[in-house]
């Protein structure tokens, strides 16, 4: 049995209860998904009742993956469950889905500045996704790892680690992946569904994108920025742009990612992306977001050029931090 007393409370809740509702952030991604779902397969394996409920669909890609499809998509849940279990969200607002608060909500979370707004919460920001977190889960449960639990669960860490990326990364993430991998998840299809499954108008809209791409005069930053004309002229939706903000990073030079979505008229979606210890998420923090230290997002109004110009400053000053950080260690050796 496990020695974590918020993981035992959460285990012994679950054990107790028979009708769970599941939910999500809205714009769900692979973590939020794959953690959805491996608990979803998990309950059901328990003999419980497990319905899904999410503001918003799954990317394309993900949409592949056991049991997306019967995710329901409704701005509100209501009927009689016994509780709520809300995975991958700081606050309970993230959802967008009303009428949570409602029931006996069990929060399960990796991000900096949870809230704490459940019954139950559970919080570990140490775990490179909350699908760690999950796996945990489903094992102080004693639930076996079935082929769907653990596909889910390793789909959460690929695509949270931005398939390996990021500092997040522990061994114990690996050891999950082996254990995953043991129970017969598929790795090259896994990887081939998230990531080789684009329609040509999405790799146009990531090829108009980039070639408007910016470089900050550091030759650090690159600054991406997207609106509904040049979407549409490109034959792509917002949705595919999924993943496009790790291109940049490709390059050798650039440490961070800036990308600029417009909902509409001046107001966007910022979302930012860093390699190693440079700290993107209090850039987001500053502005009302917030998300990991390599990937970050928030939203932000005013005209596009004035709002570039104050993110990259942020940024910039956040790289030098991070120089200074090595510089020191560097001295210290
Ligand atoms: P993305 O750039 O893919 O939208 O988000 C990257 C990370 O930042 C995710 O972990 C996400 O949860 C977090 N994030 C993005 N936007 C927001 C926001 O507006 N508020 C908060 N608290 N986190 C965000
Ligand atoms: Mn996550």
């Amino acid at each position: 049995m496990t020695t974590n007393p918020d993981l035992r409370r959460i285990a012994e809740a679950i054990r107790a209860r028979q009708r769970f509702v599941l939910s999500s952030h809205s714009r769900p991604d692979g973590d939020s998904i794959g953690s959805q779902l491996a608990m979803a397969y998990a309950l059901r394996a328990m003999g419980k009742h497990a319905d899904l409920v999410n503001a918003d669909p799954a990317p394309p890609p993900i949409m592949q993956f056991p049991g997306v499809a019967d995710i329901r998509i409704a701005p509100q849940v209501e009927g009689a469950y016994d509780a709520a279990i809300i995975m991958e969200c700081g606050d309970l607002a993230r959802t967008s889905v009303a009428g949570l608060d409602r029931y006996f909500v069990i929060n399960i979370d990796h991000h900096q500045g949870n809230t704490n707004y459940g019954a139950l919460n559970w919080f570990d920001a140490a775990a490179a996704a909350c699908g760690e977190m999950v796996f945990d889960l489903v094992h102080a449960l004693d639930v076996p790892l079935t082929v769907d639990i653990a596909t889910h669960i390793y789909l959460a860490i690929l695509t949270d680690t931005g398939s390996f990326h990021y500092s997040s990364i522990s061994p114990r993430t690996f050891d999950i992946c082996r254990e995953c991998l043991e129970a017969g998840v598929d790795p090259v299809m896994v990887a081939r569904n998230v990531y080789d499954s684009n329609h040509m108008g999405r790799l146009k809209l990531f090829g108009a994108v980039l070639s408007a791409m910016q470089i900050d005069q550091t030759g650090r930053i690159a600054i991406v920025y997207l609106d509904h004309e040049m979407a549409r002229a490109a034959g792509g939706t917002y949705e595919d742009t999924e993943g496009l903000i790790n291109l940049p990073l490709t390059v050798k030079e650039i440490q961070a990612v800036v990308f600029f979505k417009q909902i509409e008229g001046e107001a966007y979606r910022v979302s930012m992306r860093s390699k190693g210890d440079i700290d993107i998420a209090a850039v987001a923090k500053e502005f009302g977001g917030g998300g990991h230290k390599n990937a970050a997002g928030c939203t932000a109004s005013g005209g596009v050029d004035g709002l570039q110009k104050i993110f990259v400053d942020k940024i910039e000053r956040a790289i030098q931090l991070q120089d200074r950080r090595t510089a020191g260690w560097q001295h210290v050796k």
